[in-house]
């Protein structure tokens, strides 16, 4: 009689208003890679090809939320995630983008498309394939309900492996120690 192979958990990752270090800080797992895709299979990621995000076991956000395709992505993955965890500062608190959150949003566009020097007859951009900017930048619990927080800028590669590991294997993670920052 054959043993039946478990099944692969699903995993899907995006990159909101982040800048993608937190991505990076998860492929220094290094050869830690090589056991993950043993456990799991990646669906929309981009580390994938994958358009749109499938039914899924866990997803992984990174970065707040800055304009209206992040809050469709956002919504699109809080649908199919069994498991919803923000990555990192600017998923947790919306990070060091939400520092324009006390300017308005018309004067930073005015400043960078129209003002700023070597500009000349400016315009701001209003192709109606461009996704609207929100007035705020937010975290990402402020738009879906969120299982887990990961914080640090980015949370560090050992972190998210202990992070990954205990939840596939089904306890509830913990960050302890050096594990655990914000910065
Ligand atoms: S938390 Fe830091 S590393 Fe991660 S997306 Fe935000 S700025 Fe980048």
């Amino acid at each position: 009689m054959t043993t039946p192979v478990p099944r692969k958990l699903r995993v899907a990752t995006t990159s909101l208003a982040g800048c993608f270090g937190c991505h990076m800080s998860f492929l220094d797992i290094d050869e830690h890679l090589f056991e993950l895709v043993e456990l799991i299979e990646f669906d929309r990621s981009p580390l994938t090809d994958i358009k749109d995000v499938g039914p899924c076991d866990i997803g992984l956000i990174e970065g707040g939320v800055c304009n209206s395709e992040n809050v469709h992505v956002l919504r699109e993955f809080r649908r199919n995630c069994k498991t919803l965890i923000a990555l990192g500062a600017c998923a947790v608190t919306g990070g060091l983008p939400a520092q324009r959150n006390h300017l308005s949003l018309s004067e930073c566009l005015r400043e960078v498309y129209q003002f700023r020097p070597g500009v000349e007859n400016g315009q701001i951009p209003n192709d109606p394939e461009l996704p609207l900017p929100l007035d705020k930048v937010r975290p990402i619990h402020e738009v879906v309900r969120v299982d887990y927080f990961i914080p640090g800028c980015p949370p560090s590669g050992p972190a998210i492996w202990k992070f990954l590991t205990d939840l596939i294997a089904g306890r509830t993670p913990r960050l302890t120690g050096g594990l655990l920052h914000y910065d």
